[in-house]
């Protein structure tokens, strides 16, 4: 096991510490509401949801993301995600299946989602608006365009910004 799965197993370890890491990633540059874009909020209801004090809007860290709605915990998502990203050739559903114990059509779909996430994430630099989240993990963007090594060194890196999956 390489010092990249020995630190991203170290930092995720229950789903508490995946909300956390999101939320901290979603508003790195402060609080906006979605819907009426007020800065004020208090806590919500879900882990790490930030509810808006004007209009009462409860959003969850994984609204927006290919973390919404899954069919499976997030932690669960959080480690495939670094399963397929680690892997040089990628990993079939199948064989995600048969690792997390998952249906194969979760997985299949799931999968589908991370890869529109890099794509999106490739075509659009982290210039303006991203838009879909991006997912960089480990050696991801290693020998390819753009980010420096230093980004390499962020375990994991999400861009959830104007967000419009
Ligand atoms: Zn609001």
């Amino acid at each position: 096991m390489g010092v990249n799965s020995i630190n991203f197993y170290r930092q995720f370890q229950t789903d508490t510490d995946c909300y956390q890491y999101l939320s901290a990633i979603k508003w790195e540059d402060g609080y906006q509401c979605k819907k009426c874009d007020n800065t004020t909020f208090c806590r919500g209801k879900r882990p790490y949801s930030r509810r808006c004090n004007k209009c009462k809007y409860d959003e969850s860290p994984t609204a927006g993301t290919m973390f919404d709605k899954l069919k499976f915990s997030l932690l669960l998502a959080f480690h495939i995600v670094f399963k397929i990203s680690t892997k040089k050739k990628g990993m079939s559903s199948l064989a995600l299946s048969q690792e997390f114990e998952l249906r194969q059509k979760t997985c299949w779909e799931f999968k589908w989602k991370i890869q529109q996430a890099m794509a999106s994430s490739r075509q659009k630099p982290l210039t303006g608006e991203v838009h879909v989240d991006e997912f960089l993990i480990g050696q991801y963007e290693e020998g390819k365009q753009g980010r420096s090594r230093d980004s390499n060194k962020r375990l994991v890196l999400l861009h959830l910004k104007s967000l419009t999956v």
